[in-house]
């Protein structure tokens, strides 16, 4: 999930329970497709174009790293799945649901399946109405105006009337208001930084990231762990004590909550591993001292992973100094963790199997995730 595309959505439905099957369409979207980050409210509309019932008629904005065909192809089935019949697909016709694409990010598509910006969109009151709720400036990319100019400019003069009813956002479900700081932690190679920005974009929460790629004592360790491991361990000590501690006194207006792809403690668990015995209770002394003044994560999850995951996560991303980490290595420390966490009584732990889970590829395995992290 890295490229995020902006896509605006048109839903419509003259048939049955018009106001359920426009909330099952955003939530289907949601589930299968993306975030959804904002919605219009609910118009009713007379049929147009053809005899029948009247519209309810309402657009969404999404964010997804899918690209357009595959959007096109989701929400077909989407609306298959809510019983839209297409047996006389060349005519205009009573149907359950509709989904057009208006907008994919500012692209211009033209093809045999689709047609983006939507070639009718500026000729309809019904879908200019909900789309300047949620896009009155967003400047179409073709005829260069945005919905609130299109609007103005529209001659459909369609009576249509605001039922002054929203749809509801399925990210609601995902409470994560009660938290002011998320920790996220795992092995190496977990998904803990996936994760964390992952949630970070989807729930406007401030993200912490561990600053590993500057530390030039990191590379040296993996070569020579004996000489180089108190140096590391004191380096990354100083460097996650004064991070957390900056970065938690400025508490950002504009952000919801924190989360954060690792925890501080990270540094006795990996020191108690590396460093020979003396060493480590010299560290510790340190680590206590630097550990009582700062902010402790409200919750702290635990993402746990075979070692075979995490030895493939670690190929895959490549960087070279992790190349040569053994199986007994990634095992010492998933034990150095779950020693730590089974002795805490004051953290509010979750440890989640995310053995057979990909909740990077996977949307279904993310919400699963996230509903994991949530729920009571
Ligand atoms: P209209 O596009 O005028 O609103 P409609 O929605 O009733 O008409 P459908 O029968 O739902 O039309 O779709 C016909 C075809 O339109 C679909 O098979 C799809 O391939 C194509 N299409 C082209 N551009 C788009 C778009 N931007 N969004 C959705 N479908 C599109
Ligand atoms: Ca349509
Ligand atoms: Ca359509």
């Amino acid at each position: 999930m890295n490229s995020t595309n902006h896509v605006y959505i048109a839903l419509g439905s003259n048939k049955g329970d018009r106001l359920k099957y426009l909330q099952d369409a955003v939530n289907l979207i949601f589930t299968e497709i993306g975030k959804v980050n904002s919605i219009a409210k609910v118009y009713n509309t007379p049929a147009f174009g053809f005899e029948g019932d009247d519209f309810l008629n309402t657009c969404i904005a999404i964010q997804t790293s899918f690209s357009s065909e595959a959007i096109l192809e989701k929400l077909q089935l989407i609306e298959k799945k809510l019983g839209r019949d297409n047996r006389q697909s060349t005519t205009y016709e009573s149907r359950t649901i509709d989904l057009d694409i208006l907008f994919f990010n500012a692209e211009i598509i033209n093809n045999n399946e689709l047609i983006v910006p939507h070639p009718e969109l500026q000729n309809r009151q019904f879908v200019l109405q909900p789309l300047k709720d949620i896009a009155s400036k967003f400047e179409h990319p073709l005829l260069k105006k945005t919905t609130e100019e299109l609007l103005l400019e529209c001659e459909d003069e369609t009576e249509i009337e605001d039922i002054k009813i929203w749809l509801k956002n399925p990210s609601k479900q995902f409470n994560f208001s009660s938290y002011n700081y998320i920790a996220i932690e795992g092995n190496i190679g977990a998904g803990k930084t996936s994760l964390a920005h992952q949630i970070s974009n989807d729930f406007n929460a401030k993200l912490i990231l561990e600053r590993f790629a500057d530390n030039p004592f990191l590379p040296k360790f993996y070569e020579e762990p004996q000489r180089y491991a108190f140096t590391l361990e004191m380096s990354f000590l100083a460097d996650r004590y004064q991070q957390i501690s900056d970065d938690l006194s400025q508490l950002d207006l504009f952000k919801d909550f924190i989360v954060s792809d690792y925890d501080i403690y990270k540094s006795l668990i990996f020191s108690k591993i590396t460093l020979p015995e003396d060493e480590f209770k010299l560290y510790r002394k340190l680590f206590y001292l630097m550990y009582k003044d700062i902010a402790k994560p409200e919750l702290y999850v635990y993402l746990y992973q075979n070692t075979e995951r995490l030895q493939d996560n670690i190929k895959k991303r490549g960087r070279d100094y992790e190349q040569n980490i053994d199986d007994e290595y990634l095992e010492k420390i998933n034990s150095g963790y779950l020693d730590f966490l089974k002795k805490q009584t004051e953290l509010n732990v979750k440890i989640i199997d995310i053995s057979d889970k990909d909740f990077v590829n996977s949307r279904d395995d993310y919400l699963w995730l996230l509903g994991e992290i949530c729920n009571e």
